[in-house]
C-alpha cells in the first residue's frame, strides 16, 4: 500500500530501465520479436512531422519498397500502427460484412485468429481444420469452398505456433479464386524468408508485421490489397465498425499525404531501413540465406540427436519446432538457457516443442553457433544425453556444402 497525499495519488517507487533490462542483452532466437540491425535501431529514435513533405516522400518509398517485398505491382499498400493482428482485423473488418460468407483455413494459433476476427464482425464462419503435423490440402480445400461459398478464403503461408509450412498455398488460391473468392493471405512470420508472389500467384491481401522476417520493430503493420479487394472493401453499404482500421480513412494518408491519425513516425522510419536492407539484399539472396541457415541449424539439432516437430515435407524453414524430451517442459528450458546462455528462444502455444526462429537477422552464421551451442549446452544441463560434438559438425558441414549467398551485412 502506498501512503495517501496530499496531492492524491502517490507517486510510485520504480526502478530505472537500466536496472530491469539484463546487463547483456539476451540473443533474441525466438518466434520474435527478433534482433533489430543498428540501422533500424537507429531510424527508430526519429522523430519528425508525420505531415509534410519529407513524411511523404519517406512514405512514398516505403509504398514502393513493400511492392517488391509483396511482390506486387498494386497501388494498394497500406500500413498500420499495431501489432500484425491489427493487419489481419483491418484485412477482414474491410472485407467482410455481417452475414457474408468466409472460410478460414485453420492450421493452429495464429490461423485461427482471422476467424475469430471475422466472427466479431458477425460473418458467417467456416473454418477447416487441418491437422497439427499437416499443410493444408489443396482438395479438401475444394471441398471446404463447395459447401460454404465463401466470399473470402483466408490462410497462414507459415503457421508460426506449430512450425506448419503451407506449401501448396499457390494452388489453393488458384483454386479459391476458380470460384470467385478473395484469398487473404497472413505472411507474418515468412515475408522475405521465401518466395511469396502476390501477383503472380494471384493472392488479393498479403500481411505482415515488422517484428518478424522483416527484422524491424513490432508495433508497425504493413498489407496490400488487389485492385479487386479493395474495390471490393471500398464498395461495401455500411463503413467498418473500426474507425482506426477503415481502409478508406487510411487511404487519406498512405495515398493522399493527409491526415486520419498520427502516424507511428519511428515506427515507419525503422521499416523504411528495414524494407531498404532487403531491397539491397535482394529477395533471391535473403531467400537463399534463410534456407541454408534454417537447414544447417536443423541438422545440427538432429545431429544432435533430438527431433524436429514436423515432418520434412510440410516443415516451415522460419521458425524451427523441436520436441520436448518427456522430463522436461519449454518453460525449464527456456528459463535455463535464457539465464545461462543469454539466448533467448520461445515454447509454444499449446505443442509439447520448443521453438527456435530463424527469420531476418536471427539467419546469421555466428548466431546459429551461439544458439545451437547453448541449445545443446541447456540440454545436457538439464540431463539429457545429446551428441553436442556432432551437432556442431553437421551444421558446420551443411554451411560448408551448401554456398553462402552474397549479402549486404547490416
Ligand atoms: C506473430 C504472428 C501473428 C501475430 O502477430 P502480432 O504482431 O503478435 O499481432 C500473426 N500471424 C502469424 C503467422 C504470426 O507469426
Amino acid at each position: 500500500m502506498t501512503a495517501s497525499s496530499p496531492m492524491g495519488v502517490s507517486r510510485p517507487q520504480v526502478k530505472s530501465l537500466d536496472e530491469i533490462l539484463p546487463r547483456e542483452p539476451l540473443l533474441m532466437m525466438g518466434a520474435g520479436p527478433v534482433p533489430i540491425p543498428e540501422r533500424v535501431a537507429r531510424a527508430n529514435s526519429v522523430v519528425i512531422n508525420h505531415l509534410g513533405d519529407v513524411m511523404a516522400e519517406v512514405i512514398g518509398q516505403v509504398k514502393s519498397m513493400a511492392r517488391y517485398v509483396f511482390q506486387t505491382e498494386s497501388k494498394w499498400v497500406i500500413g498500420v500502427a499495431g501489432p500484425a493482428s491489427a493487419a489481419m482485423e483491418m484485412a477482414v473488418a474491410n472485407l467482410m460484412q455481417s452475414g457474408e460468407s468466409i472460410l478460414c483455413i485453420n492450421n493452429g494459433f495464429f490461423s485461427h485468429r482471422m476467424a475469430e476476427m471475422a466472427l466479431r464482425v458477425g460473418a458467417d464462419v467456416h473454418e477447416l481444420h487441418v491437422g497439427v503435423h499437416e499443410a493444408a490440402d489443396p482438395e479438401r480445400v475444394r471441398k471446404a469452398i463447395e459447401e460454404a461459398r465463401p466470399k473470402v478464403l483466408t490462410m497462414v503461408q507459415g503457421e508460426t505456433s506449430n512450425t506448419v509450412f503451407n506449401h501448396s498455398l499457390e494452388e489453393i488460391t488458384k483454386i479459391a479464386k476458380s470460384y470467385g473468392c478473395l484469398v487473404v493471405v497472413d505472411a507474418v512470420c515468412t515475408l522475405s524468408t521465401m518466395p511469396l508472389k502476390m501477383d503472380e500467384w494471384k493472392v488479393d491481401v498479403v500481411i505482415t508485421g515488422g517484428q518478424k522476417g522483416l527484422s524491424s520493430i513490432p508495433g508497425v503493420s504493413l498489407l496490400a490489397f488487389s485492385d479487386e479487394a479493395w474495390a471490393a472493401a471500398k464498395n461495401r453499404s455500411k463503413p467498418p465498425a473500426q474507425w482506426c482500421f477503415d481502409i478508406q480513412l487510411a487511404e487519406n494518408f498512405w495515398h493522399k499525404d493527409g491526415y486520419h491519425y498520427t502516424a507511428p513516425v519511428s515506427g515507419i522510419m525503422a521499416l523504411h531501413e528495414a524494407l531498404k536492407l532487403v531491397c539491397d539484399e535482394t529477395l533471391e539472396n535473403r531467400f537463399a540465406r534463410h534456407l541454408r541457415c534454417s537447414k544447417a541449424l536443423q541438422s545440427g539439432i538432429q545431429g544432435m540427436g533430438l527431433d524436429l516437430f514436423i515432418p520434412n515435407e510440410s516443415r516451415l524453414n522460419s521458425v524451427i519446432g523441436i520436441n520436448i524430451p518427456e522430463s522436461l517442459t519449454a518453460k525449464q528450458i527456456c528459463q535455463h538457457i535464457s539465464e545461462m546462455y543469454r539466448v533467448e528462444i520461445a515454447g509454444s502455444f499449446g505443442q509439447p516443442i520448443v521453438r527456435i526462429g530463424q527469420m531476418g537477422e536471427q539467419c546469421r552464421e555466428h548466431n546459429l553457433f551461439r544458439t545451437l551451442h547453448a541449445f545443446g549446452s541447456t540440454m545436457r544441463d538439464l540431463g539429457i544425453k545429446v551428441d553436442q560434438p556432432n551437432g556442431m559438425a553437421e551444421m558446420e558441414s551443411y554451411l560448408q556444402k551448401t554456398p553462402r549467398p552474397l549479402y549486404q551485412v547490416a
